[in-house]
């Protein structure tokens, strides 16, 4: 028989799958759900881009219980979770007038700031002086002066002395207020020396 006869032809659309059948929908993934699939879900952290299909009623339960810190270190998500609560800024005693605007620098950490680079690309966050990403000890001792990881050398040193000024007891009548942050400041800012950043 010749393949490309007529009668061949005929015989396999007749008994071969039929293609213009559509697709079966994506069903909800959830075990026991027979709907289809309306929305997508994300998998969670190390398996970015990938989703879970489910219906309307099975994604609103997924997302009640996802959790993004799922397999991440405890230490990882008490530092994160800690971190979130005060906003990711610097969490230090503020004296009054001399520190009046600290809450620039406070928003301006707050906006930028990702110490664990969740939300970030990593080949952003390496540091041009030091020509790789910057520790959490590192990104922690900014924070302590109020800056956040991408601030450059010079500002940190610039920012160093400036801290320095303002919360030395002689320029606040003697008052020894800030002691606890100045040294704080001053731990800062030997950590960042130490590791070749300033
Ligand atoms: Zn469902």
């Amino acid at each position: 028989m010749k393949l490309d006869s007529k009668y061949f032809d005929k015989i396999r659309i007749k008994t071969g799958p039929n293609k213009k059948e559509p697709p079966a929908p994506t069903m909800c993934e959830w075990p026991g759900c027979a709907k289809p699939s309306r929305h997508k879900a994300p998998k969670g952290r190390g398996a970015e881009g990938q989703f879970h299909n489910y219906c309307t009623q099975h994604v609103q339960e997924y997302n009640k219980t996802y959790n993004y810190f799922e397999g991440m270190k405890d230490d990882a998500v008490a530092g994160f979770q800690k971190d979130a609560q005060t906003g990711h800024r610097p969490t230090w005693k503020l004296g009054q007038n001399s520190y009046a605007n600290i809450n620039g620098m406070r928003r301006k950490a707050r906006n930028v700031n990702d110490p664990y680079a969740m939300f970030t690309p990593s080949a952003e966050n390496v540091n041009a002086k030091l020509g790789r990403a910057l520790r959490k000890n590192e990104i922690k001792a900014l924070n302590t002066l109020g800056l956040d990881e991408t601030a450059t050398s010079e500002k940190a040193k610039s920012q160093y002395k400036l801290l320095v000024k303002r919360l030395h007891p002689d320029a606040n009548a003697g008052s020894r207020e800030n002691e606890d942050t100045l040294k704080a400041v001053i731990h800062a800012y030997d950590t960042l020396r130490a590791s070749g950043f300033c």
